[in-house]
């Protein structure tokens, strides 16, 4: 047996998830297998050898010893409307796992049937949103942003019904938990701070774990607190990853925003092209909530509103428990503005932020805007121009400039022939004139070559679909799959997908992956 699955979630009792098991499927057959995270987990399967087996379990077919599934609860604030009863509508989480390190991560299957929680909807995933999910969740870990991942796709041989018949699939997603701020709402909405209490120490042990007290002993205000300011860390660096590559999640809503600090549900997400913090594709976001500028302030909201559960395990009196609160939730601005100009800053390659950087990095920003220039290549583009040698020819020129030039002359040459871009380049290359070959060094680790751009997802996913109904042939997936996984590294295929679409994706919409 190649997975040894615990239920710590399910041990929890019945307050917290409902048992139910997948569904089974017509004709499993395994689409994607990612053998790399399998062996981070020593999960003892190849897609060579095992197909069939893999396609069986992750399906939900089969379960593996020890597994007892369930349908998690919770609630969530869904644009801004509270909605107290969610749930794993259309997933089972099978268990639990430990890598080698010891960290525990939640095997989920999606698209596994209906549960208790699945209100009007089948309970299952279309193959298309199955494979947007591994290819973004992929890229995604790839650049370095915090992320659940895919570890298969499994077709399922019967067709799924969205306003047409397609076909359907199970994709079986990777997390260090599953916990949302939404799972918070769910006992909060309910008044059972026990359970509450009972998350909370839960979400500790698996993610904070040097915040654990002594074991037997309830949790301390100051506990909370902590584990408060631990979870809020854990945002700003998802959020400011997310802003580095132009990452637009889509549907923030609470029951998508885990407590990990891990990119979760990948429905409606999309890349930004060229820069513009309005940034909006997803269809259903008609008041622009989720835009890309607006993430970080959403994410704020979220955090308030996990604040909100949290106040009764601190103190019987709201007030004081507010109190400790809310310094964080400003802490929570404070070190997102920071952690963004330093993340700037290292794509603009700076390494120590400066204040009068942040004017420096608000005028490009406001260049790219203003001309439409794409945001990844745009970055990209500085970087490749950038040498000792032209750096030189600036900072001689602002030293001493050219003979016969009087001040006036050179100020109006500033002033009128060249235009914003080139005093602002001027700028750029004096602030990084002391070390340029450090500055492309970290440019060229902070700002990928390729992303997942969103015409050429949605081009893979029709090629793919198509070609899985003929042969099952997904070649076109996988050699796009290859570069993304190194998208600081140019390789021979880089520049197929690098891209900005010609039309700046000004048509493209994106949908919740229902
Ligand atoms: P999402 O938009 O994916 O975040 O999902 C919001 C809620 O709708 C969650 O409770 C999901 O489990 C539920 N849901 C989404 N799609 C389906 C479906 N096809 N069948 C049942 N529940 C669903
Ligand atoms: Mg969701």
């Amino acid at each position: 047996m190649p997975l040894n699955l615990t239920n710590s979630y399910s041990a929890l009792g019945p307050a917290f998830s409902q048992q139910s098991l997948p569904t089974p499927v017509a004709k499993p057959s395994l689409l994607l297998w990612n053998q790399d995270l399998a062996n981070e987990l020593s999960i003892d399967f190849s897609a060579e050898k095992d197909s069939a087996a893999i396609a069986q379990y992750f399906s939900g077919n089969k379960l593996f010893s020890g597994s007892e599934p369930i349908a998690q609860a919770y609630s969530g604030h869904q644009f801004g409307h509270f909605n107290p009863q969610l749930g794993d509508g259309r997933a089972h989480l099978l268990g639990d796992l430990s890598d080698k390190q010891g960290q525990y991560w939640d095997v989920q299957l999606k698209g596994s049937g209906t549960s208790f929680f699945s209100r009007q909807g089948d309970g299952r995933c279309a193959l298309g949103p199955a494979l947007r999910e591994y290819i973004m969740s992929e890229a995604m870990f790839a650049l370095g942003v915090p992320t659940t991942r895919c570890l298969a796709v499994v077709a399922t041989g019967e067709a799924v019904y969205r306003e047409q018949a397609l076909p359907g699939a199970v994709v079986t997603r990777i997390a260090t938990s599953h916990i949302r701020v939404g799972t918070f709402q769910y006992f909060s909405a309910r008044n059972d701070i026990d359970s509450l209490k009972k998350l909370t120490s839960y979400a500790i042990e698996r993610h904070f774990p040097q915040l654990k007290g002594v074991e037997g002993e309830a949790l301390s205000g100051e506990q909370i607190v902590d584990f408060f300011a631990a979870v809020i860390a854990k945002q700003v660096t998802l959020v400011v990853s997310w802003l580095r590559v132009g990452f637009i999640h889509g549907v923030m809503n609470t029951d998508n925003t885990a407590i990990s600090g891990e990119t979760i549900d990948y429905g409606p997400c999309a890349m930004m092209n060229h820069y513009h913090s309005d940034t909006v594709f997803s269809s259903i976001d008609r008041n622009a909530r989720y835009a890309f500028g607006n993430q970080s302030k959403i994410m704020h909201w979220n955090m308030a509103r996990l604040a909100d559960c949290l106040l009764p395990l601190i103190d019987e009196d709201e007030d004081i428990a507010s109190a400790k609160l809310a310094p964080l939730l400003q802490q929570f601005t404070d070190d997102f503005k920071q952690g963004y100009f330093i993340m700037m800053a290292n794509k603009l390659g700076i390494a120590e932020l400066e204040d009068t950087d942040h004017e420096l990095i608000n005028d490009f920003l406001g260049i790219m805007a203003e001309k439409k220039l794409d945001y990844s290549q745009s970055f990209v583009t500085l970087a490749e121009n950038l040498s000792q040698e032209e750096v030189n020819k600036v900072i001689t020129q602002v030293k001493s400039p050219a003979k016969g030039q009087s001040a006036q002359a050179s100020a109006d040459e500033a002033g009128q022939a060249q235009d914003k871009w080139q005093q602002w380049l001027k700028r750029w290359y004096i602030r990084i004139s002391a070390d340029v070959s450090g500055a492309k060094d970290l440019m060229a680790k902070t700002n990928p070559l390729v992303i997942p751009r969103n015409h050429h997802v949605e081009a893979i996913l029709a090629t793919s679909q198509a070609s899985y109904q003929k042969n099952g042939d997904l070649s076109d997936l996988n050699n796009f799959l290859a570069v993304l996984q190194q998208p600081y590294t140019q390789l021979d295929d880089t520049h197929n997908y690098q891209d900005a679409p010609s039309d700046g994706d000004e048509n493209y919409h994106t949908f919740c992956g229902t």
